[in-house]
């Protein structure tokens, strides 16, 4: 067996020598537990707040021990009653190729009803964080200007296209042309922006948005949410859902400033994480699996392949190398 390890804690961007990668044995489960097969290991931004050792809504990884996420996979061996060889899982694992856990950890997914890869997106937290933090905070009306930030990452693709099944004129922003060409003439949002070759996004916005923005879902924070929120309509609401533009900061938040812009708008802003809903995940996925079906939603993903190359994928975030959700594919099904 093989798990990768918090070699030492990042300052600034992390790089592969904050990880290292370590041979283990295999533990036999005992009652109540399962040998789990990683067959999808999801990376997520978020992990870098777990490898500071500042205080967070989650605790912080340690340093020397194995780093865990969202994990989906296959029994292998069973010494639980419920859960038989064979059953595909999802469960928060160890950055491990296999993994000895409690059955009642473990929560068990269909690979006939969607693609395995789908429950750490789509149809997992990824599509939860959407549905929730954009519904229930967001609170859309129809025909309402609807913005996104990291609008065609894992979270952000999701949100426009439930904004764009609620009624709204959609604008996404994104880090590649390519990006932007997918969000508005795949998913069918309504335009845009280019953050990083625009010339002035602030002018960009105004041009999109005349009608000014009642909704911002803010994935990034810094200088792209100081734009947006120049152009709040009174009563906006904007869910918090991250601020990736300042994980790797040294020195503290890039913002966004938002004393006098809220003030000015009576704008709600609100952050959230999507645990804050779990008594409501059934009924999250429920509609989530519901729109798939109806063609109401598509995902994307950018699969990269190999144990070795889950470091690369995770920093690969920061780097805007992924297209929706980053997965890496650890072994077949
Ligand atoms: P994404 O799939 O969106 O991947 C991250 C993306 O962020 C990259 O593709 C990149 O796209 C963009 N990015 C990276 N650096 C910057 C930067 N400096 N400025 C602007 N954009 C940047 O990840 P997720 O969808 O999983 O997560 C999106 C956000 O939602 C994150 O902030 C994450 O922490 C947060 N989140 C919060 C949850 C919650 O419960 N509150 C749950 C899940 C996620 P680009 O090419 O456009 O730059």
């Amino acid at each position: 067996n093989e798990q990768i390890l918090l070699a030492k804690r990042p300052e600034g961007m992390p790089t592969e020598a904050n990880f290292t990668y370590e041979q283990i044995e295999v533990k036999p489960p005992q009652k109540g537990e399962v040998l789990v097969r990683s067959l999808y290991i999801s990376v997520d931004p978020y992990m870098r707040g777990r490898m500071s050792d500042q205080k967070s809504y989650v605790e912080p990884f340690k340093v020397d021990e194995v780093i865990s996420g969202g994990v989906v996979g296959e029994v292998v061996e069973s010494e639980d009653d419920e859960l038989q060889v064979g059953d595909k899982v999802f469960g928060m694992l160890g950055w491990r190729r296999l993994n000895t856990v409690p059955a009642s950890q473990l929560r068990k997914v269909d690979g006939e009803r969607a693609p395995l890869s789908a429950y750490l997106g789509a149809l997992g937290l990824t599509g939860l964080t959407a549905y929730f933090g954009f519904m229930e905070i967001g609170k859309p009306k129809k025909g309402e200007t609807v913005v996104v930030s990291g609008a065609a990452g894992a979270v952000g693709m999701i949100v426009g296209q439930i904004a764009k099944n609620q009624g709204a004129h959609v604008v996404g922003i994104a880090g590649s042309d390519e990006k932007v060409d997918y969000i508005v003439n795949e998913l069918g949002f309504d335009a845009g922006i280019n953050y990083k070759t625009v010339e002035n996004i602030q002018d960009a916005l105004f041009g999109l948005c005349p009608n000014g923005v009642d909704v911002y879902f803010d994935n990034v924070g810094g200088e792209i949410s100081d734009a947006v929120l120049n152009l709040l309509n009174s009563f906006a609401r904007i869910p918090l859902c991250g601020a990736i533009s300042s994980y790797n900061r040294t020195d503290g938040d890039l913002g966004p400033r938002v004393q006098t812009k809220l003030l000015k708008s009576r704008a709600l802003m609100q952050a959230f994480i999507v645990g804050d809903f779990a008594e409501r995940f059934p009924e999250g996925i429920k509609q989530l699996g519901a729109w798939l079906a109806e063609g109401k939603l598509k995902y994307e993903e950018t699969i990269t392949e190999g144990f070795d190359q889950i470091p690369e994928a995770f920093l690969g975030l920061f780097e805007g190398n992924n297209l929706g959700k980053q997965l890496v594919k650890v072994a077949d099904p």
